[in-house]
């Protein structure tokens, strides 16, 4: 499993010099299954690269993907009507949404595209798509088993878990700590996951204090999470849009210090989990622009499972952006 970020800023796109190692675009995840079957979480303005990027790698071939939405919040939707896949014939798009919100989701994806948000509605878009409802029980893709489960967000927010090739991915942003129902949801999801992404938008301080109630968390609370759950890797996700390169390094070291096996998302960050191995491949923001820069040359460092230490200990702490 192969597993892209392409988008990781919170709340609004930040395309900003001091921003850049990190990344200004907001949520957009490329999964990518050894048998090649491709999966989207979320659709924030990452997905402009990742759509330039396919197209680039698949040439004239026809697309497939499942995309999965979390919640329809700007940062998680922008991205749709700047993806150009979706305008090619015989790509096939199937989205995914929880019950009884299939048409929500629709009307969020065409909406966004109607008069007088944007040049041309929906139907100039010549792919095919397809809308479908989550169950209570997982949906398979390709070989991946992935489910889901509610999070604590205004307006409401599901997080996944992916599993595929012998490995567990679990993304759950967006989520405020502190309601025991939400609480126990993201535990799930991140139960022994090789990578768990999660939202730390906020210092602790700050969701002590003016952010609380505003639907995110912490690193500190991710640490918390991947420890009573084994999660091997905590990767922080949705980078508040006010926290800079700088500050984002020393937002990092301080997660380090809770658990070392944390990282925080870049553009272009890619990680592979093979035979038991998270691979990690750090690389700017810079590099997620031209595929094939990103994943070769950039420093790596390959984190071994079961190395003789207590799961989801001591293993080398990882710098996450290349300098
Ligand atoms: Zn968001
Ligand atoms: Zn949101």
């Amino acid at each position: 499993m192969r597993i892209k970020f392409w988008g990781v800023r919170g709340s609004t796109p930040t395309p900003e010099r001091r921003n850049s190692r990190y990344g200004g675009n907001t949520s957009c995840v490329e999964v990518t299954l050894a048998d090649g079957t491709l999966i989207i979480l979320d659709c924030g303005s990452g997905l402009r690269s990742l759509g330039r990027s396919l197209l680039r790698r698949n040439g004239k071939q026809p697309l497939r993907a499942a995309i999965f939405l979390t919640h329809f919040h700007w940062d998680h939707i922008q991205g749709i009507p700047f993806f150009a896949p979706l305008y090619a014939p015989g790509n096939v798009f199937q989205f995914h949404s929880v019950q009884h919100r299939e048409l929500e989701l629709k009307a969020a994806i065409e909406g966004q595209m109607s008069n007088p948000y944007f040049p041309v509605d929906m139907s100039v878009m010549r792919s095919q798509r397809y809308f479908r409802e989550l169950n209570a029980h997982p949906v398979t893709v390709g070989r991946a088993e992935i489910s889901w489960a509610e999070l604590n967000h205004p307006q409401g927010c599901i997080g996944f878990r992916v599993e595929a090739d012998d490995a567990v991915f679990a993304y759950a942003t967006d989520t405020e700590p502190g309601s025991p129902v939400h609480d126990r949801n993201v535990r799930q999801l991140a139960r022994n996951a090789d990578v768990f992404v999660y939202d730390a938008q906020y210092t602790p301080e700050q969701l002590r204090g003016e952010k609380k109630g505003w639907g995110h968390s912490t690193y500190e609370e991710g640490a918390r999470i991947a420890l009573e759950c084994g999660a091997r890797r905590l990767v922080m996700f949705h980078h508040d849009p006010d926290h800079d390169d700088a500050y984002m390094d020393r937002l990092v070291l301080r997660a380090q210090s809770v658990y070392a096996n944390t990282l925080a998302a870049a553009e272009g960050l890619t990680l592979k989990i093979a035979r038991g191995n998270v691979e990690v491949a750090a690389v700017s923001g810079v590099a997620a622009e031209s595929e094939g820069n990103g994943d070769g040359d950039a420093a790596h460092a390959a984190l071994p499972r079961g190395n003789g230490t207590k799961r989801g200990q001591n293993a080398p702490a990882v710098s996450l952006v290349s300098r």
